[in-house]
């Protein structure tokens, strides 16, 4: 099964209702997400950083088209920087956030309203101490997304961005970014793109991560590595060393569940590494996102779906 016609189920609501009912599914979930509750993803988070991980928590669900659910979404994210706080967690904790979460996604003025939503969540997590990244998702959204980051960083600079080595674009939107107090996640990206606008071969994904990771790395910015890849991981720790980065200039980010021995390693190795934590419900389309990327988990996957129909 091709990675496209796996991403596509990722936006089946048949599948999903299907998979949903399969308890098989449930233990794989487990592996990726931190649980359904804001009680769940504190616990898991404290644990993280107990063992010397900083940390993004993400509240699943994207693609929201009502506006009463978009702004449940942001007050979830206002409550758990709140409860960070209490928790004595928010200096190592941030989150992460899809702005088709909070409105983007509405016909005419889905800009605006992800936007004050945005802003509401980035004033709770500098009232807690900490920072939001927002992620970046598919193709159509890339010019929006910046644009709404652009006008969050006025007031909060600290706000992350996230940029995708996929994308032809990349590069340069990696030299936009790459300056003083930017802090730029760099990942492969996880949608499923045509070749008019990103890297189909693997090689040239991989090849396109490295010149964006040396323009970050080079500059005064603060980058954050986003990659399970071991070439990669590897390539990076040799041009932090070529550019003369200190530990703690830059960042490791991996996902929970996703090679976590290595994630260690490299905490022991003294860097700084973060833990992209996923919580909620709404869990399918991220499980599916990360089967596509490991094709050892699709057949028990697949396994798991076939013997309950
Ligand atoms: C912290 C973080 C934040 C991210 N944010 C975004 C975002 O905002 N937007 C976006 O489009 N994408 C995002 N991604 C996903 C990213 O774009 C890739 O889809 C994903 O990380 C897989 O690419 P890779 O670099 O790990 O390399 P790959 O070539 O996919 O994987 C390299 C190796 O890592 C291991 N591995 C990778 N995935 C898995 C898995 N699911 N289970 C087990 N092993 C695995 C395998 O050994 C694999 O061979 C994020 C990823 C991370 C780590």
């Amino acid at each position: 099964m091709s990675r496209s016609v796996l991403l596509a189920a990722a936006r089946s609501e048949r599948l999903k209702d299907v998979t949903e009912r399969v308890a098989l599914t449930r233990r794989l979930v487990a592996r990726y997400v931190a649980g359904a509750s804001e009680s769940d993803v504190i616990r898991v988070a404290g644990d993280l950083v107990g063992d010397g991980f900083t940390v993004s928590i993400d509240r699943l669900g994207e693609h929201t088209r009502d506006l009463g659910q978009a702004m449940r979404v942001a007050d979830t994210y206002v409550s758990v920087l709140d409860e960070l706080h209490r928790a004595e967690l928010s200096a190592r904790v941030e989150v992460s956030v899809k702005l088709s979460a909070i409105g983007q996604a509405f016909h005419g003025d889905g800009d605006r309203v992800a936007l004050d939503h945005a802003r509401r969540i980035c004033h709770a997590a500098r009232n807690a101490g900490t920072t939001v990244t927002v992620d970046m998702e598919d193709h159509t959204t890339t010019d929006s997304t910046l644009n709404i980051l652009r006008e969050l960083r006025l007031d909060f600079p600290e706000t992350g961005a996230v940029l995708q080595a996929y994308l032809r674009r990349t590069e340069g939107d990696c030299r936009d970014l790459a300056h003083a107090g930017s802090r730029v996640r760099l990942c492969k990206g996880a949608y499923d793109e045509p070749p008019s606008v990103a890297f189909m071969r693997k090689a040239d994904v991989d090849r396109s991560y490295v010149r964006c990771a040396k323009i970050l790395l080079s500059g005064p910015g603060y980058p954050m590595l986003a990659t399970h890849d071991p070439r990669l991981v590897e390539i990076t720790g040799a041009l932090a060393s070529k550019y003369h980065r200190l530990q703690g200039s830059y960042e490791y980010q991996m996902l929970y569940g996703v090679r976590p021995e290595e994630q260690r390693r490299l905490v022991r190795a003294g860097e700084e590494v973060r833990v992209y934590v996923p919580y909620g419900e709404d869990w399918y389309g991220y499980l599916v996102r990360r089967l596509a990327e490991r094709p050892a988990n699709l057949s028990l996957f697949l396994r798991s779906v076939a013997s309950k129909r």
